[in-house]
């Protein structure tokens, strides 16, 4: 009995070894470190742009160095962001330890440390940035004179500007909502023009809104098709954001 025991122990320690030897990234508390962070990124380079190439279905994609840096000490970024992209392919991920992931507010305590715990936030944040490099090879492929020049030459100008970012940040986010499986329904809706150009809405509006925004444009067309017919039209004004059916007719008239 005793031998049994001694056994049965040694199975368990045995396991609990290998559980903690199959997590190769660093991790505190249940939570990567920067470091975890950072090894999760390197190690899975082709990986990333291998699952992503299967879900957009095409090989446009040309392979880059994802880097990890502390983006909170970058002048320009973006607060809201966990990553960036500079075009025409240089994409960094953040090594600060936030594991903020709005889709994960609705979901239980236990799956929001799985997520967390298994880096598939760190996941995300790269899906969405290789998004932002997809959305450029699209443009590019398709030549300036294909792109609307109200798309390219007003981006800088209001509202231009906010409706080109919106939809490109909407088609980002919706890859890795998308690839990940729906965490939690997220149906935010602003209800009026100010709770569009509220800036402590920002998030919502840019991310959350504008994933669902541009959803039926690519479950329509598909994800290269509807980057290629929305920058052949004008950017959505503001009034357009708020009631997309006068955008999304717009798109099918052209
Ligand atoms: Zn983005």
């Amino acid at each position: 009995m005793k031998t049994l025991l001694l056994l049965l122990a040694a199975v368990v320690c045995t396991n609990i070894v290998c559980q903690k030897t199959t997590n190769p990234y660093p991790y505190k508390n249940h939570r990567p470190t920067s470091a975890g962070i950072r090894k999760y990124v390197d190690v899975n380079q082709e990986q990333f742009f291998q699952d992503f190439r299967k879900f957009v279905g095409d090989s446009l994609i040309e392979d880059t160095w994802i880097d990890c840096d502390d983006l909170s000490t970058y002048v320009q970024h973006d607060s809201l962001e966990l990553g960036c992209f500079y075009a025409p392919q240089e994409i960094l991920c953040t090594t600060e330890e936030l594991y903020v992931d709005y889709r994960l507010q609705y979901v239980s305590k236990y799956r929001r440390s799985q997520f967390v715990e298994t880096n598939q936030f760190v996941y995300s944040t790269v899906m969405h940035e290789i998004g932002h490099m997809y959305w450029q090879q699209v443009l590019r492929s398709m030549g300036r004179n294909a792109v609307l020049p109200e798309f390219l030459q007003t981006l800088r100008v209001f509202p231009y500007s906010y409706g080109a970012e919106f939809l490109e940040e909407g088609l980002c986010e919706y890859i890795p909502y998308t690839m990940q499986e729906i965490l939690s329904v997220d149906d935010y809706k602003p209800r009026s023009t100010e709770d569009i150009i509220n800036n402590r809405n920002t998030y919502s509006i840019k991310y959350r809104y504008a994933r669902l925004f541009v959803t039926p444009v690519i479950q329509k067309y598909g994800l290269r098709k509807a980057i290629e017919i929305m920058v052949c039209c004008a950017p959505p004004s503001i009034e357009e954001i708020l009631y997309p059916e006068k955008y999304y007719q717009r798109l099918v008239e052209k």
